[in-house]
C-alpha cells in the first residue's frame, strides 16, 4: 500500500513538474533582431488604437528579457514612458481582473471583478466607446478568451471565474475580431450543454477553430478559438509564429475598407502564468514572443501614420529580481520574492500618433483614460 501511495505522489509529481520547478537562471537561444521606427509629428490625432499588455510584466522582467535578446528589445524603440500604479480599490496588490477592469474602463475596482464596480454595475470598456463613434474593435491574447485581461475589454461579470458565463458575453459585445484560446469553456467542457462557438457562428462570425485555418479569414467578424485552454507556450517551440500570425491578420482585417478606425487589445497572456511557477526561461520567451509582437505592430504604425501604440502591464508577477547575466551572451541569473503578485508599479511605453501625452508617474485608470480621450 505503501508504494502504491508512493507511486501515485511520483505520478502526479511528473504531471506537474513543468511548472513546480523554480528556474533561475537562461541563456535565450534565438536571438532577434529589433525595429527601427521614426516617431511622426506631435499632436495627431490618432485613427487606430492598439493597447498591448504584458500581464505580470515589469520593469525587472523587461530588463532580464532585454539581457537575454542580447541587449535589444522592440518596445524599448517607443519614445514615451512613464509608470501606472497598479492596485485596486480593496486590496493593495491586484488581481489581474481588477487592474484589467481599470485599463479597459478607466475605473479602478475590487479584486476579482470583470469590468464591473464593487456594486454590481456594469462598467464599459474603451471598446464601447470605440463602437459608438464607428470605430471596429478587436482582441489577440494567447490565453483562454475568458481569462481577466481580455474579459475585461468585452464582457462582465462580479467574479472572474465564471469563465462559461463570461465566455458567453463575447456573443452580446459586438467585437469584430477575436482570437485566443479557451475551447473547453466555448463548447467542449461547459457543463451547460450549450455550444457558444457554434452559437457565434449562427450570429455572422466566421469561426476558426485552428491557426492554420485563421490564416484563410477574408472578412469581418472573426471569432478564433484555438485551443482547449492557453496556446502552446514560447518556450515549448511549438508556438511558433502564432501569436504574430494572428496579430497581423487582426491589423489586415481591421484595417481593410475603414475610413473610421479601429481599437484593439493585444496581450501577452502567459508570460504571468510563468512568472507565478518560477520559471525564468518560459517567462522570458513569453516577453520575447510579446516583444516580436510589439515589433511588428511598430512597423505597422510607422507605415500607417495614424496609429497609436500603447504597451504596458496589469501588474508585476513573482518580484523577480536580475542578479547577474551577460548581455553578450544573452544569459540572466534572477531570484524571484515570490510566486504571486505585488504592488510595484509598471511602465508604459508609447508610440505613434497622439504618444506625447503618455508620460509621468499616473495611475492605472488614468493611462485607460488618456486612450479613451483619442476615441471621436
Ligand atoms: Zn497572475
Amino acid at each position: 500500500m505503501k508504494f502504491m501511495a508512493l507511486a501515485a505522489v511520483a505520478l502526479a509529481m511528473v504531471g506537474c513538474a513543468e511548472k513546480d520547478t523554480k528556474v533561475t537562471e537562461y541563456t535565450c537561444p534565438t536571438p532577434y533582431e529589433t525595429v527601427e521606427v521614426e516617431q511622426p509629428a506631435k499632436g495627431k490625432q490618432p485613427k487606430n488604437i492598439i493597447f498591448m499588455i504584458g500581464d505580470g510584466m515589469g520593469l525587472e522582467h523587461i530588463a532580464t528579457a532585454w539581457v537575454a535578446n542580447r541587449g535589444t528589445l522592440n518596445m524599448e524603440k517607443m519614445p514615451y514612458v512613464g509608470l501606472q500604479r497598479t492596485y485596486c480599490l480593496d486590496w493593495l496588490v491586484t488581481d489581474s481582473a481588477a487592474a484589467g477592469t481599470a485599463l479597459a474602463t478607466g475605473e479602478k475596482t475590487n479584486k476579482g471583478q470583470i469590468a464591473t464596480t464593487p456594486e454590481g454595475e456594469d462598467l464599459q470598456s474603451m471598446f464601447v466607446k470605440a463602437q459608438e463613434v464607428g470605430k471596429r474593435t478587436g482582441v489577440v491574447v494567447v490565453c483562454r478568451l475568458n481569462d481577466a485581461t481580455p474579459a475585461t475589454f468585452c464582457c462582465h461579470d462580479m467574479n472572474r471565474d465564471e469563465a462559461e458565463s463570461i465566455t458567453a458575453d463575447y456573443l452580446e459585445c459586438g467585437v469584430d475580431f477575436i482570437a485566443g484560446g479557451g475551447m473547453n469553456y466555448w463548447r467542449d467542457e461547459r457543463t451547460d450543454g450549450r455550444d457558444i462557438f457554434a452559437e457565434i457562428g449562427e450570429k455572422g462570425y466566421n469561426t476558426y477553430d485552428t491557426a492554420e485555418a485563421l490564416m484563410t479569414a477574408e472578412e469581418l467578424p472573426v471569432a478564433a478559438v484555438l485551443a482547449p485552454l492557453e496556446l502552446p507556450s514560447a518556450l515549448s517551440g511549438e508556438r511558433g509564429d502564432m501569436f504574430r500570425n494572428m496579430t497581423s491578420k487582426a491589423l489586415d482585417l481591421l484595417n481593410e475598407d475603414n475610413k473610421e478606425g479601429f481599437v484593439m487589445m493585444i496581450e501577452g497572456s502567459c508570460i504571468d502564468d510563468w512568472l507565478h511557477a518560477n520559471r525564468v526561461d518560459a517567462a522570458v520567451e513569453e516577453i520575447l514572443d510579446f516583444d516580436r509582437v510589439v515589433g511588428d505592430v511598430l512597423k505597422w504604425a510607422e507605415k500607417d501614420g495614424e496609429t497609436l501604440v500603447v504597451v504596458t502591464a496589469d501588474h508585476n508577477t513573482g518580484a523577480m529580481t536580475l542578479l547577474a547575466g551577460n548581455i553578450a551572451e544573452g544569459s540572466v541569473v534572477v531570484d524571484f520574492a515570490n510566486t504571486g503578485h505585488n504592488g510595484a508599479m509598471v511602465p508604459f511605453f508609447a508610440y505613434g500618433a497622439g504618444a506625447e501625452v503618455f508620460d509621468g508617474v499616473i495611475e492605472n485608470s488614468e493611462l485607460s483614460q488618456k486612450i479613451s480621450a483619442f476615441i471621436k
